[in-house]
């Protein structure tokens, strides 16, 4: 009942919104020639604007994006810098650009102006203002120089044009306001409905496909032969070598044709032209109304091989697409192939662009997509800059559906790697982005899906926006059912087709249709990481009712629901039941049947949980046992669902004291990351002739409040220490850290933002031939780090404690620190070449100091080094050292003081100190050499002293740093008198953190 009253009042909204809705109407009639000598377009342009809105217009945004291509200034060229693709180190000749722009309103010129900060936004201030329901006329002539095809999607490569984003066209106003975009290849659109009347201009032997339908009957006989002519020679075509014959261009005619392509409905124009293509046309018949659509495919012989069934593809998507969202409402799908090197494809109304494809499956699957984009961005016209999961999101959760659909038993993913090898088993084009997904969600590296498009990292603005979206459209339609859920989406196509849905309109005619309150997709998974996981508790026969209860819990921050099925022991479903989304705890009933032998979560895998270890219970008549067979498997691999799925690694290492080592690592590092990740390596070295090693275990938790994520864990190692001059290498050390890493970064946090807060403890033992120590240990480190486009910043807040014992020499020691680090990363050079200057700021003021034993004292292991710790001082056992045994060796970490020198010549302080350490990578090529200067001044217990160096080094990425100081301040002492021992090595690896290097790589 309750459902009911809530079903109408939903309905009741969803008439109510429509009511109020209105859009803009742009009509445009545009005129333009190609010359394939200059790369040049010649255009005219007149637009009849229809102001719809309540509000009068005093100015119209209109883009011009080709000015995207124009230099290095743009927010084109600002993303491709930061996708490694500098435009301003691209020959001016490639660039592009639009001229010879005169607007005119009504006949009348008006006074224009570019945007301050982006030259592909023109601002019209209107003489006379646009009233509510009143049109207006703009025209201008225009001149695009067409780019290189290398840089993004409006280009040529030789004579093979991709003409898109190409003519002046109104930003989108709506009940939000304007929306004046740059033209960007991450989130491109957002743009008005109208009508479009082109005519192009081209030699005559050229192939074109086009948005609308082609007016001229002579073009459409002369694209029928060569339909008819190429299905004819198809395997003539296909065996053709590489070569002139086949790939290069033809003569350009000396006559020209212009062709007219009319089309109402649709939000953009775009056109494909290459004198090579061949053609192939089909029709496909639409599930609901029984209409005939045309399709063609237009492909250069060099890909004939795999474009040779491209109209099945065409077709099957458009069938697909139609029956699960609403029929396909223009008269043509051409699919053409193009030269882009910007992506797979590129989606335009009525016409797709698609770049090679290594296959004739990876073609399909990129063609459905792009045709399935005539839904989602072509019919459907949300704003993708702000709301990309609306567009690329559904649009994925239809391509999952489709290869699951045709190909229900494909291995695409498996296939891909390595052809199946590396125990990477029986995973399908859903895995790919569930195990994406899931291993950025366990790195916690992921974003919210509703997030900007420029502020998504490149890796969650695929993993997340596309792939995310579509699994958990994916979870909808298994909890609503098939039928439900294509009743859902049909009722959404058919409200806002032609309009502009926002992510409110969607959730409010979903919510309508299926009756549910659905905040925890559209809320929990839309706009926040937090994590779906459920756990099977327990199953129970009830012998008197003849039914089973099946416990479960929800262990993970959704509040949403999940199915539970009873299977029987071939592994088919029997029966399915859901759990209400708000229960954290559920009872489940199900009917009692002989068959049963297990129940599980989600069997199929229709839902993006972070853990599916636990969603098994077997069922053994009396006993009731969670199963998960154990397999041992080389190297690395995937987690399957029913399996525990471990890895063996063969190690070796090497240091001074252990010489080589060599063992077996035992680890959980498969795809994808587990929050239970382990990793066990012990190693025999043949320095000591013992066995040392490192282990690691780690469990990262996904709390629902307070923290993104909380990482639990705890490192255990052990290696020689003491390399003994007697040839007895007997000294080593045991040390235990348990570690809690916070995460506290917000949801909304741009890309390059961390904010953790960590706990380390210490127990570590320490073994001499003539002494023990035992140390006991707390650090808590704060770090923030934000990375931005030409400003990097890293703060960091320590403090320190460490309580010591030695056995033999019966004495106490300790210590109390607490320091702080400030480092800035600005480019001081952007042109042909990008370079960095780095600021660091270190202080550090110990709150206590007892060295205790004069050993340890002398080898300044709880002291402030001006130089950073050496092997001696790396107390928490925190990082790889090819000798810890002395504190005067060349190796140094770059902490503490950071003195970028070897030091024959020790600086450390009992008390406090202070440095600045400047780097500056020097504007020559390779980019790896920096000058750097430190200077500091400590309490050296005598007084205040003040040091400084300065050197050239080489930084080889973040891993080694190699560093020769040429002077230094002559209380360090003569630098030149054993120059060697001068030369500093800092090594920053420690494979250990491989997991989590990866993580802010990903960020
Ligand atoms: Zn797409």
């Amino acid at each position: 009942m309750l459902k009911k009253i809530l079903l109408f009042s939903l309905i009741a909204l969803i008439g109510k919104a429509s009511a109020q809705y209105w859009q803009q109407q742009v009509d445009y009639r545009i005129d333009v020639k190609l010359d394939d000598k200059t790369h040049r377009l010649y255009g005219e342009i007149a637009f009849d604007y229809l102001n719809n809105s309540p509000s009068t217009l005093d100015s119209l945004y209109i883009h011009v994006w080709p000015n995207a291509y124009k230099n290095g200034k743009s927010a084109l060229a600002e993303q491709l810098e930061g996708e490694g693709k500098k435009l301003s180190s691209i020959d001016t000749a490639k660039l592009g650009g639009i001229s010879a722009l005169d607007f005119k309103v009504n006949g009348s010129a008006v006074s224009w102006s570019f945007h301050p900060d982006h030259e592909d936004i023109v601002l019209i201030k209107l003489a006379q203002p646009l009233a509510p329901g009143k049109r207006l006329t703009l025209t201008t002539p225009f001149i695009v120089k067409i780019p290189s095809g290398s840089i993004s999607r409006l280009g040529h490569i030789g004579q093979s044009y991709q003409i898109t984003q190409w003519y002046p066209k109104p930003a989108v106003f709506d009940h939000k306001g304007w929306h004046p975009i740059p033209y960007l290849n991450q989130g491109e659109f957002y743009s008005e409905y109208g009508s479009f009347d082109v005519s192009i201009t081209v030699p005559k032997n050229y192939v074109v496909g086009a948005t609308g339908e082609l007016q001229n009957s002579t073009e459409a006989s002369f694209l029928d032969s060569l339909a008819q002519d190429t299905k004819t020679r198809i395997s003539e075509i296909i065996a053709l070598p590489s070569g002139n014959l086949r790939d290069s261009f033809p003569p350009s005619a000396s006559e020209w044709k212009t062709l007219r392509y009319i089309q109402d409905k649709v939000h953009d124009f775009a056109w494909f032209a290459d004198k090579r293509y061949k053609v192939l046309k089909g029709s496909v018949k639409l599930p609901e109304s029984g209409r005939t659509v045309t399709t063609w495919a237009l492909f250069t012989p060099a890909n004939a091989l795999n474009w040779q069934n491209a109209i099945e593809y065409i077709n099957d998507g458009t069938y697909y697409y139609s029956k699960w969202n609403g029929d396909y409402p223009y008269s043509a799908v051409t699919a053409v192939d193009g030269t882009i090197s910007a992506g797979g494809g590129m989606e335009y109304p009525m016409i797709t662009v698609i770049g090679n494809a290594s296959s004739a499956r990876e073609l399909e699957v990129v063609i459905v997509h792009e045709v399935g984009h005539n839904w989602f961005y072509g019919i459907l016209g949300s704003n993708e800059r702000q709301h990309g999961w609306m567009d690329e999101g559904m649009n994925t959760a239809n391509e999952m559906r489709y290869v699951a659909t045709k190909y229900p038993d494909n291995q695409d993913l498996s296939d891909m790697v390595l052809g199946g090898k590396l125990h990477l088993n029986d995973l399908d084009h859903h895995d790919m982005g569930d195990i994406f997904y899931r291993l950025l969600a366990v790195l916690d590296a992921d974003q919210p899906i509703e997030t900007h498009s420029a502020e998504f990292s490149s890796a969650n603005y695929g993993a997340i926006m596309y792939q995310k979206t579509g699994l958990i459209f994916q979870y909808l339609r298994s909890y609503l059912g098939d039928e439900l859920y294509d009743q859902c989406m049909h009722r959404y196509y058919d409200l806002y087709q032609f309009k502009h849905p926002y992510p409110e309109d969607m959730q409010r005619v979903v919510e309508g249709v299926s009756g549910r309150k659905l905040d925890w997709l559209f809320g929990d998974l839309i706009q926040t990481t937090n994590i779906i996981d459920y756990k099977i508790k327990k199953a129970q026969r009830v012998e008197p009712l003849n039914t089973f209860t099946v416990k479960v819990k929800n262990t993970g921050s959704v509040a949403g629901p999940i199915g539970v099925s009873s299977l029987d022991k071939e592994g088919a479903i029997l029966e399915t039941q859901w759990t209400n989304p708000a229960d954290k705890r559920s009872t489940l009933i199900f009917n009692d049947n002989p068959a049963i032998t297990e129940f599980a979560i989600d069997p199929n895998r229709n839902i993006p949980e972070i853990n599916r270890s636990n969603n098994r219970i077997l069922v053994n008549k009396a006993l009731f046992k969670k199963h998960e067979p154990l397999t041992l498997e080389f190297m690395f691999g995937d987690h399957e669902a029913n399996k525990t799925n471990v890895f063996w690694t063969p190690m070796m290492a090497f240091n001074h004291s252990d010489r080589t080592m060599l063992g077996v690592a035992v680890h959980n590092f498969g795809l994808p990351f587990k929050p239970v990740q382990y990793f066990i390596a012990p190693m025999f070295s043949f320095g000591r002739k013992t066995v040392g090693g490192v282990a690691e275990i780690s469990k990262t938790c996904f709390p629902s409040y307070g923290a993104r994520s909380i990482k639990i864990g705890i490192s255990v190692k052990s290696f020689g220490i003491d390399d003994d001059p007697n040839g007895q290498r007997q000294s080593f050390y045991f040390a235990a850290t348990p570690y809690l890493k916070i995460n506290l970064a917000p949801d909304t946090r741009h890309k390059g933002y961390a904010n953790d807060l960590t706990f380390k403890w210490l127990f570590r033992r320490d073994i001499f031939s003539n002494d023990m120590s035992m140390e006991n240990g707390l650090k808590v480190n704060h770090t923030i780090q934000s990375n931005r486009k030409n400003f990097s910043y890293q703060g960091q807040l320590q403090f320190e404690g460490v309580l010591g014992f030695h056995d033999e020499i019966f004495e106490f020691e300790n210590y109390a620190r607490v320091s702080t680090t400030q480092e800035f990363e600005v480019k001081y050079l952007d042109r042909k070449k990008t370079r960095n200057i780095k600021f660091r700021f270190y202080g550090a003021y110990n709150l206590a100091y007892n060295p205790g034993s004069s050993y340890y004292n002398a080898m300044g292991r709880y002291s402030i080094s001006m130089f950073g710790s050496a092997g001696y001082q790396d107390v928490f056992a925190e990082n790889y050292f090819l000798n810890r045994a002395t504190v005067s060796g060349a190796q140094y970490t770059d902490d503490m003081g950071g003195f970028r020198t070897g030091s024959n010549n020790l600086r450390m302080s009992n008390y406090w100190a202070s440095t600045v350490n400047a780097t500056v990578q020097l504007p020559i090529q390779p980019n790896m050499f920096v000058a750097f200067a430190d200077f500091g001044v400590y309490d050296n217990g005598v007084g205040v002293a003040a040091l400084y160096n300065a050197g050239l080094g080489i930084n080889l990425g973040d891993i080694v740093g190699v560093y020769f100081p040429l002077v230094q301040s002559v209380n360090m002492g003569d630098l030149y008198q054993n120059y060697k021992t001068s030369i500093r090595l800092t090594l920053r690896f420690n494979p250990f953190n491989l997991p989590y290097k990866l993580s802010t790589l990903l960020k």
